[in-house]
């Protein structure tokens, strides 16, 4: 009895040392806001959500930009706004290829501050479509990161049109750790998002070629729970535990950079920015 007591006065006291794994904050770099989901959560409900979760920061788009408006608008502190291509959901497929967008996004850009551009899907060569290399240059003159879902090659693809381009390559691309290595030893502007994937790291465990990938780029990682569909954001809060989990199987100066410090670091002067 005694000793089941000091053990878990022990566990208690080692869960209360600042800057354990079991307390990291998050910087949850892929969160959506979308129209489906406002009526069920209004803002101060979702916000609430992410606080509870321990985020410190969330990268948020939604479809359309008046969730993200609404979010930043109530917790200005937390939330970075990103301007999304997508008015509603149906955008998804047919964005670039519609001419309409350019005028959206040249009118949001008009009236809101944003510190990215996407999330927005696009794949092989469409990357050059003329929508899409709209949305390039004005994430350049505005100075946007890039939150792009896709291949290799429309990443690729962007970097020809821009190479000072930021990106930001949602779910690392859903590709194996080779090929994000590749991407990653070629591209010095390029960081990865790990949501929506258990495969880098579940149950408390890094996978070993993720934990190599890790130690190579340490400062190009980011967690994400990626709040697709409204149903999503029942699972922040458990995201954010599960990720302390598999984090944990790392040294504490790399979980904390992959947690929380390269989003920070990423999105540093526009942070600086926003608080002013
Ligand atoms: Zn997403």
């Amino acid at each position: 009895m005694l000793r089941a007591l000091l053990s878990s006065a022990l566990a208690l006291a080692w869960l209360a040392q600042p800057g354990s794994a079991a307390e990291l904050p998050i910087f949850d770099a892929h969160i959506h806001y979308s129209h489906d989901a406002w009526e069920n959560l209004p803002p101060a409900a979702a916000i609430d959500v992410l606080r509870k979760a321990g985020v410190k920061r969330a990268l948020v788009s939604s479809s359309g930009d008046d969730g993200t408006q609404r979010l930043a608008a109530a917790a200005p502190d937390l939330i970075l706004p990103s301007l999304r291509p997508y008015r509603t959901r149906a955008d998804v497929s047919t964005w670039v290829r519609d001419a309409t967008v350019v005028g959206f996004l040249e009118d949001r850009l008009s009236r809101h501050r944003y510190v990215a551009l996407g999330e927005f899907h696009v794949f092989g060569a469409d990357a050059d479509l003329p929508v899409m290399r709209r949305a390039v240059e004005l994430a350049r003159q505005h100075r946007l990161v890039l939150h792009a879902h896709g291949d290799a090659e429309a990443v690729e693809r962007l970097f020809r049109q821009d190479p000072e381009a930021r990106i930001l390559w949602a779910h690392s691309g859903f590709t194996d750790p080779a090929s994000v290595r590749a991407m990653l030893a070629k591209h010095s502007n390029l960081w990865c998002d790990l949501a929506f994937r258990s495969d880098p790291g579940s149950g408390g465990k890094v996978a070993p070629e993720w934990r190599a990938l890790f130690i190579e780029f340490p400062d190009r990682f980011m967690v994400g729970t990626d709040t697709y569909t409204p149903e999503r954001w029942l699972y922040v809060g458990e995201h954010a535990k599960w990720a302390r989990g598999w984090l944990a199987d790392l040294p504490a100066p790399l979980a904390e950079r992959i947690a929380w410090k390269n989003g920070e670091a990423l999105f540093a002067s526009a942070i600086t920015a926003r608080q002013q």
